[in-house]
């Protein structure tokens, strides 16, 4: 089975070609992945392994139900977006209404965006429908941080992580930033040193994973030098980023976000 995504999910791609192939296939998933990575197209794959007629698990990529699910205009697919800052109640009342509708073919599909913008009210109105999902519908979850969903639904669904590709100038710069932070440079060049990688949200919150990885990886001992770092700093620092992250998810811009962190680490 082809997915369209990073070769670090392997491991992943391998397991949910055989849950279909054995014919287990689940009402609702959560796909969750950082950054850049491309959830959409990972969901289309998964669905072309569901829909192709070819054979369960199988997308083959030609067929007329693999291309309109490529160009986004099969019937039983509902495609649900946010609109400005969340996934708003009325979109998912949408989706209860044309779940309603009979599948053209063997079952309705919705995939939502950033679900985990989803309001409270739209998280509650969607439990509804992962409780008593209609016919064979399936629902999949797209999500930058499937924290964010409550756990109520985040308990009626089968989670996945994404990764994406990594760069290997991402963890490079990180690492660099950490240096001159720890070497005392003045918080202007170090916004000056990552100015590139701020003018995109999805960079800047790479950034950010990788900053944490250099932490995480000087505790576990797999970065060196680490003899140099104290271990209760770095903790405080892992926790400025989390904070930084959770920030993010709550509608400060990323950019502000890091900048943020970079002084508060530097203090
Ligand atoms: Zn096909």
């Amino acid at each position: 089975m082809n997915f369209n995504c990073s070769k670090n999910n392997s491991g992943l791609t391998e397991r949910l070609e055989k849950a279909l192939t054995d014919n287990r296939i689940f009402h609702a998933y959560i796909f969750e992945g950082r950054g850049n990575t491309d959830k959409v197209e990972f969901a289309r794959s998964f669905i072309k392994g569901v829909l192709c007629p070819k054979n369960l698990g199988e997308n083959c990529g030609q067929c007329n139900i693999c291309d309109k699910i490529d160009h986004n205009n099969h019937e039983d697919i509902i495609y649900v977006e946010k609109e400005g800052l969340s996934v708003k109640d009325d979109a998912i009342k949408d989706i209860q209404e044309k779940l309603n509708i009979k599948a053209l073919g063997d079952r309705n599909i919705v995939v939502i965006s950033d679900s985990d913008t989803m309001t409270l009210r739209a998280q509650n109105r969607l439990l509804k429908t992962l409780e008593e999902p209609p016919g064979n519908s399936i629902l999949i979850l797209l999500a930058e941080n499937m924290e964010n969903l409550s756990q109520t639904i985040l308990s009626r669904c089968v989670k996945y992580r994404i990764e994406g590709d990594k760069p290997r100038n991402f963890s490079e710069k990180a690492r660099n930033l950490i240096e001159m932070m720890q070497d005392g440079a003045p918080v202007y060049e170090m916004n000056k040193y990552i100015e590139e990688y701020m003018k995109d949200r999805d960079k800047t919150l790479q950034l950010m994973d990788e900053i944490e990885n250099v932490y995480i990886n000087i505790i576990t001992g797999k970065q060196e030098g680490a003899s140099q770092y104290k271990f209760e700093d770095i903790y405080e620092k892992i926790q400025l980023i989390e904070e930084a992250r959770k920030q993010t998810h709550q509608g400060m811009s990323a950019s502000y976000a890091l900048k943020n962190l970079i002084l508060k680490m530097s203090l």
